[in-house]
């Protein structure tokens, strides 16, 4: 297409953040020299020390992905029977209490940030009850005032999906100490990452301690297993990586949210189209870009939308659609049924990811408004 506001090369949802290379090299000698790989070595334990001091939480394991993250913390705190959880996640969520032998328990999620909603859960709760399993969608901070009344009056574990909530604060407390634990991801789409990698946050040392022994196989000394684990260190190479990642995490950040709030600034004045701002007293670490499109006041559907962009370079993506409740796995479940998830479903129509990430170029996010502007009410951009 000939068109100004066209990308020469394709912009993607996003785009992993790298070091310098010379600094990755000079790190790599160090563990080509020690000849330690993994197992708890110097670098996992000085990640684990910085990630604990940067995020301002005392128990932090690392682990080789979120999802063996979440896996492992639903044994850790023995969570069994039924887990109440959102639809509009990515797959992982639910996937880690299907590893479990746990019966995902879906209840639709609230307008405001498409969070699970708070009011919908205690209709769903069985005797089998025995956790909450919410997420921050999109990093921003999920209602945890409202869980924890729920969680305290059943006597339930609440454990958080923080994948998308790195650094983030609110009134400088980070959202991390909320509920029994959360898990992170350090997966390459992720804020932060090494590649692939994860880690829970806990709040005591004793659970901590189970934790580390379970995703060792379960070994507390040389010769004793303590429980059935599992493998899933986080090894030397990704803990150095992820040392070099902290180090620049700040501008990263920065970046991110110079090109969020442009974005926030130029789509306010198109009709049907709306994004989600911070909360005031939130330190957001802008990992997503959503706009919702209502098809009626914007004179497009999402996914011509979805479309019209990629005609132009522009490659958003459907986070999320479709809902974890409609995949083979769970359909039939009775709390699947979309008559118990209209909400989900509504903003799962509606919703796009725009490309944000932090070498992103501003020009892109005028040309995306650009677009987005000529094509609402069935004008068009091109020409
Ligand atoms: C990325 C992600 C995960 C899984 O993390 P991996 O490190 O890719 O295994 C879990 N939950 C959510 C919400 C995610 O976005």
């Amino acid at each position: 297409m000939s068109s100004p506001f066209c990308a020469q090369a394709p912009i993607l949802v996003t785009r992993p953040f790298l070091p310098p290379l010379e600094e990755t090299t000079k790190m790599l000698s160090g563990i080509w020299e020690s000849r330690c790989l993994t197992n708890n070595g110097p670098m996992h334990q000085q990640f684990e020390q910085a990630l604990s001091a940067y995020l301002g939480v005392p128990y932090i394991s690392l682990f080789a992905n979120g999802t063996l993250a979440l896996v492992t913390a639903l044994q850790a705190l023995r969570v069994t029977g039924e887990v109440i959880t959102t639809p509009y996640s990515f797959a992982a969520t639910t996937h880690a209490l299907w590893w479990n032998n746990i019966k995902p328990v879906f209840v639709d999620i609230e307008p405001g940030y498409c969070h699970l909603d708070p009011e919908r859960i205690e209709s769903a709760i069985t005797p089998q009850t025995t956790g909450l399993l919410p997420v921050h969608v999109y990093g921003h901070p999920a209602p945890v005032e409202a869980y924890q009344t729920i969680a305290d009056r059943y006597g339930l574990t609440l454990l958080y999906d923080a994948a998308h909530a790195f650094g983030v604060r609110q009134q400088g407390i980070s959202v991390l100490t909320h509920g029994d634990l959360s898990i992170l991801s350090f997966h390459a789409t992720k804020v932060l990452h090494t590649f692939e990698g994860g880690a829970i946050i806990c709040h005591d040392k004793r659970t901590k301690t189970r934790i580390d022994f379970l995703k060792n196989f379960g070994f507390a000394d040389e010769t004793v297993v303590v429980a059935p684990g599992i493998n899933a260190k986080l090894n030397e190479f990704q803990a150095g990586l992820g040392l070099l990642q902290l180090k620049h995490i700040e501008p990263a950040i920065a970046a991110r949210r110079a090109l969020a709030e442009r974005y926030r600034a130029l789509l306010a004045d198109i009709p049907g189209i709306s994004c989600l701002h911070p909360a005031p007293e939130v330190d957001y670490n802008e990992a997503y870009f959503p706009i919702f499109i209502d098809a009626v006041a914007y004179g497009h559907s999402r996914d011509a939308v979805y479309e019209h962009l990629k005609s132009y370079n522009y490659f958003g993506r459907r986070y999320f659609y479709p809902l974890i409740a409609s995949f083979s796995a769970y359909r039939n479940l009775p709390s699947a049924a979309p008559a118990n998830l209209p909400m989900a479903h509504a903003k799962a129509e509606q919703v796009l990811c725009l490309p944000i990430y932090p070498e992103l170029e501003m020009v892109h996010v005028e040309n995306i408004e650009a677009i987005l502007a000529a094509f609402g009410g069935g004008g068009s951009a091109s020409g």
